[in-house]
């Protein structure tokens, strides 16, 4: 197939309803009928990326290999295709306006009234054409972020209206994703709200050519042929999505409900295989039936946000899948670490100390680590957890009493945690930090080499800080071992204890890298030392 085929998903009456796990559901099974599929996402916020966002905001922030700080939502699509996404799979009204001023500023424009129409529709749509030039895809699903009639997402929703104009009928198409919300005061399940939404659609030369209905309850014919009448969409365009009780769910779902069959049908698209779904099948089999338990403490500042942690929860799902083990996740706040939390702590099998920025709760996290490294409890440290690791370790191993990062205390005199050279003189916060993916070389005989059973590895970074080398030889010497390391800085990217049975920091962010297909082997090995240590209790 030549031509790419776009599809944009829409949302309607509420945020929330999962745009990026229905375009991921679909892709992937696009994806296993032999198409070349990709994602993006458009953003309507003004920050050029969410990389300035608190995770309060906007959940986390999620790294490309090619050091983009983007949407969370490309997680989604990263762990249900297995395939990398890019920079550009990620577009913002930020950094369209930005593109749009630095030309004018250039003179670009040629003397020209630079205007929303068609200056930014313009940008918007050759960023969405970009992917499919660049890439030759088959299919690019393209998820507009917000809610139809929101005012900031009006240039994109123009844009949409103007590219299926451009692109003709069967290359393109729009998913309206919708709540049929149920009363129970009325025992029903009501379509207005979806019509409504619909409606909004049109108002902007937009007809839905697929409605995608989020619903806590079946819904029957009689509403689905409502639906149709009502919204200008064929019955067999009207498809169910109920809530499911897995995310992984959804795309098996929707191959029931032959979402897939009906995008291919639409865009004209003959030339595909019949789907197989096996391998993610067997995943979500294990993933519901797991023959053990164990319960892990999360430690972190952002614990009341389930998004804020995504790729870490999703991560230990799919290490749960492997070990057939199901992974109770216990939040615990940083800042909240007293003496009884402490003795919680003691009771779990696992602890994993979360990525993070600034001082709030780090203390917490110290006493954390120490409580699971005095009583062997498995330890994973991530990014801001590895650092606060070696920290533990200087002060009560060492005994350097005021280690720390310079990132919490300036002027403290033992920095174990300092800044790099190149990151002295920064003063811009966005896109500045040690971001995307390096090499990192595995030391023989090490735990990280078993683990990986490699000696070269790539992970993604995204931080500033780093351990500082001048205290190396010490921490090693009192058994913090370093055990990945970066061959061309020297950087130190992954500490461990030998001495324990699992206890180990890396600098990088492993979740971004795992999938369904491919779980991390991080997290494999940690869910399995869990479950260990959780049987050696018995
Ligand atoms: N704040 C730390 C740094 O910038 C850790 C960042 C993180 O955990 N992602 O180095």
């Amino acid at each position: 197939m030549s031509k790419t085929k776009y599809i944009f998903v829409t949302g309607g009456v509420s945020s929330s309803l999962g745009k990026g796990i229905i375009s991921a559901s679909l892709a992937k099974l696009l994806q296993s009928r032999g198409l070349d599929v990709t994602i993006q996402k458009l953003d309507p916020y003004i920050n050029v990326d969410p990389g300035t966002l608190n995770p309060y905001e906007h959940g986390e922030c999620y790294v490309t290999s090619d050091g983009a700080e983007t949407d969370l939502d490309l997680g989604h699509y990263e762990r249900f295709l297995n395939v990398e996404t890019s920079q550009a799979n990620n577009v913002t009204t930020g950094r369209i306006y930005q593109t749009v001023i630095e030309k004018e500023r250039k003179g670009d424009f040629l003397g020209k009234t630079v205007q929303v129409i068609p200056h930014i529709t313009d940008e918007i749509k050759r960023r969405i054409k970009l992917l499919g030039e660049t890439n030759n895809y088959d299919v690019i699903i393209t998820e507009i972020g917000g809610t139809v009639g929101d005012i900031e997402s009006l240039p994109y929703i123009e844009s949409v209206r103007q590219l299926r104009w451009e692109l003709g009928k069967s290359n393109s198409l729009v998913i309206h994703l919708t709540l049929v919300p149920y009363l129970s005061a009325a025992k029903e399940l009501k379509t207005k709200p979806t019509q409504h939404s619909v409606k909004t659609l049109m108002e902007s030369g937009i007809n839905a050519d697929i409605l995608v209905c989020r619903t806590e309850h079946d819904i029957s014919d009689d509403i689905k042929n409502k639906l149709a009448l009502f919204c200008n969409v064929d019955v067999d365009s009207v498809i169910q999505s109920k809530d499911a009780s897995t995310i992984y769910d959804v795309p098996l779902m929707m191959e029931k409900e032959k979402l897939d069959k009906v995008v291919l049908k639409k865009l004209e698209i003959s030339n595909y295989s019949s789907t197989n779904m096996n391998v993610w099948a067997d995943f979500v089999n294990k993933l519901k039936s797991p023959k053990n338990t164990i319960n892990i403490g999360l430690v972190g500042k952002y614990v009341e946000l389930q998004d804020s942690y995504k790729s870490i929860l999703e991560s230990l799902v799919h290490a749960g899948s492997v070990n057939e083990t199901k992974v109770n996740v216990h939040s615990i706040h940083s800042e909240h670490i007293d003496d009884e939390i402490n003795e919680k702590i003691l009771k779990l099998d696992g602890l994993i100390v979360a990525p993070g920025f600034g001082s709030r709760g780090i203390e917490g996290k110290i006493k954390s680590i120490k409580s699971a490294r005095e009583n062997n409890i498995p330890f994973f440290g991530i990014c801001l957890g590895m650092q606060m690791a070696v920290i533990e370790f200087s002060r009560n191993v060492l005994n350097l009493k005021d280690s720390n990062s310079t990132e919490m205390d300036k002027n403290t005199s033992n920095p174990v945690i300092s800044l790099m050279q190149d990151q002295k003189n920064i003063t811009n916060m966005g896109g500045t930090m040690r971001l995307g993916s390096w090499d990192c070389e595995l030391i023989e005989n090490s735990r990280a080499m078993s683990i990986y059973n490699s000696k070269q590895i790539k992970e993604r970074h995204r931080h500033r800080w780093e351990l500082n080398n001048k205290y190396l030889d010490d921490l090693q010497d009192a058994g913090l071992k370093a055990s990945g390391i970066n061959s061309k800085t020297g950087l130190v990217e992954i500490v461990e204890l030998p001495s324990n049975d699992w206890f180990i920091g890396v600098q990088f962010h492993p979740e971004y890298k795992s999938t369904v297909e491919n779980p991390h082997p991080l997290f494999v090995s940690f869910v399995s030392a869990c479950l260990k240590y959780n049987n050696s209790k018995k």
